[in-house]
């Protein structure tokens, strides 16, 4: 036992890394100090409230194949999860250009588009956990800590390949760095065995919310070196946590910081 919340959880998550890397001084109000975040922003509101209407039209379509789900019950499944995040205990921050309004409008048409143009030939899983064991990279001795995670979707196309498959929203096109080196997605390949298909391929679909709504599908393929990277990361993010380094990391990422005002504190 380590003395905080975090550490005494034994496990970590691909957005708890993420969350360091970003801004350590965040990562410790958060998830040492467990302070409340002044805000939640809209966008995260918009991504939720999308992944809670997909999770809900997945989990009909792997109990029933053949009956398709009315467009319909996907948008009034989007728009109750917008409703109900407006209406929980953190305030909404709203973008200047993307108040709820233009996003409901937004969801509604990617929603939409995604109910016309993605087919699902057979659904295996709709939010799958998954607890990955960890070993140190260098001594190779197993750890108290597991990887943890939940895949958005797994299915199975006609030729029996297997797809884990992660719903983003995002407000741009995923750059080549990204999609080489997102530690999320390694983790997910990391997760495979665990989940019960050690072949199974990853993938990224992004419901893009740029001028022209688009819905794109990114293959994520890693080697052997891009397995060990992202272990390496993991390890020395715990190392950090524990050795109590933590600094404020400026930057864009301070603008809708739900920390700001304890930041540095
Ligand atoms: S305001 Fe910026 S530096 Fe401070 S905690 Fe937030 S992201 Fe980090």
């Amino acid at each position: 036992m380590t003395g905080h919340p975090f550490r005494d959880t034994l496990h970590v998550s691909a957005s708890q890394v993420n969350a360091y890397l970003i801004c350590p001084e965040r990562f410790r109000l958060q998830y040492v100090e467990c302070r409340s975040p002044s805000h939640r922003s809209g966008d995260l509101l918009f991504g939720s409230a999308v992944h809670g209407a997909l999770a809900e039209y997945h989990r009909r379509l792997q109990a029933n194949p053949v009956v398709p789900v009315p467009v319909d019950d996907l948008l009034q499944a989007f728009d109750r999860h917008m409703e109900e995040g407006q209406q929980g205990p953190v305030p909404v921050m709203w973008e200047d250009d993307d108040g709820p309004d233009k996003l409901r409008a937004t969801g509604r048409g990617l929603l939409e588009m995604y109910c016309q143009t993605i087919r699902h030939n057979r659904i295996l899983g709709v939010e799958k956990e998954f607890r990955v064991p960890r070993r140190d990279p260098v001594t190779g001795k197993e750890l108290d800590e597991c990887l943890v995670g939940v895949v958005d979707l797994m299915e199975q196309e006609a030729d029996g390949t297997v797809w884990i498959t992660e719903l983003k929203t995002a407000a741009r096109r995923f750059d080549d760095t990204r999609l080489s080196y997102d530690h999320q997605a390694t983790i997910y390949g990391l997760a495979r065995a665990t989940l019960g298909y050690p072949e199974a391929r990853v993938r990224f679909r992004v419901l893009l919310k740029t001028k022209k709504a688009a819905i794109e599908t990114y293959e994520l393929r890693r080697d052997a070196q891009q397995f060990a990277e992202t272990k390496r990361v993991v390890h020395q993010v715990l190392r950090a946590v524990d050795a109590g380094i933590f600094y404020p990391q400026r930057g864009w990422q301070c603008a809708n910081c739900a920390y700001r005002a304890a930041c540095g504190t």
